[in-house]
């Protein structure tokens, strides 16, 4: 049997939040649930990384000193494991089977991440979303999905963002930004365009794993990427 494709895609927690900017909007979850369920029917291995912005961020969480920014980042990995089972709720309404993995054992409520038992839902046709991001503070949800990106052997990271891709400089203060269809790891790295924390594209560049940025809401530009229609997108390799 060919082998299959299998991809990474990571979502902020603040794409789920809709236009009231917090908590949980199951439109989106379920916009998002069909998109991903597209490629699934195609034939491709998903895992899932969400973030947990739309709740609590540690460094947010921790700017007054009441709370300390590990309590703060350990929040923030809940707020992941919250986002985590919406979504786990919505793939599974639109037919899919799902599990979920977390970085921290929460046994009642899901998987803890093992990657060989990752691999095996894999091959059963399962959708992993891994949870509570690295199990660390003092790390992000990027990093999270690049390493476990990496841990399953993924083909690719696919940053999953409200911009159709990386310019080089910010559109939304300069009209005459250029939008850079690849780039390199070193160059994504660049202050002025900051793809990803530098944490996560040094890991992604040491490994050699492609990271693809692209817009959500334009429906189908999943699949195209998958495809190799990188036109919609902009890809660090
Ligand atoms: N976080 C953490 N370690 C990790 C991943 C996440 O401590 O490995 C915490 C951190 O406080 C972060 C929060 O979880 O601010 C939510 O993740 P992130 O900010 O990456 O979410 P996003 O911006 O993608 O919504």
């Amino acid at each position: 049997m060919e082998k299959r494709k299998r991809v990474l895609v990571k979502f902020s927690g603040e794409a789920l939040a809709g236009d009231n900017g917090f908590g949980i909007d199951t439109t989106i979850l379920k916009y998002i649930a069909d998109e991903i369920k597209s490629l699934v029917i195609h034939n491709i291995e998903i895992g899932i990384v969400i973030g947990g912005g739309n709740i609590i961020r540690g460094v947010s969480a921790a700017k007054d000193g009441i709370i300390k920014r590990t309590s703060g980042d350990y929040m923030g990995m809940l707020s992941t494991v919250i986002n985590s089972i919406a979504m786990q709720e919505a793939l599974e309404h639109v037919g899919m089977e799902v599990r979920v993995q977390s970085a921290i054992k929460m046994e009642a409520i899901c998987e803890t991440f093992i990657v060989r038992r990752a691999q095996r839902h894999f091959e059963k046709g399962r959708i992993v979303i891994f949870a509570a991001g690295t199990g660390n503070p003092f790390f992000t949800t990027d990093t999270a999905a690049t390493l476990r990106a990496i841990e399953i052997g993924a083909d690719m990271i696919i940053k999953a963002t409200k911009v159709d891709g990386v310019y080089d400089r910010d559109p939304k203060k300069f009209p005459d930004a250029q939008k850079l269809a690849e780039l390199t790891y070193d160059r994504a790295m660049d202050d002025n365009i900051k793809v990803m924390d530098d944490t996560s594209i040094a890991l992604a560049k040491d490994n050699n794993l492609p990271i693809v940025i692209c817009n959500m809401f334009a429906k189908g530009n999943l699949q195209k990427i998958i495809e190799g229609n990188l036109s919609c997108c902009s890809i660090v390799r």
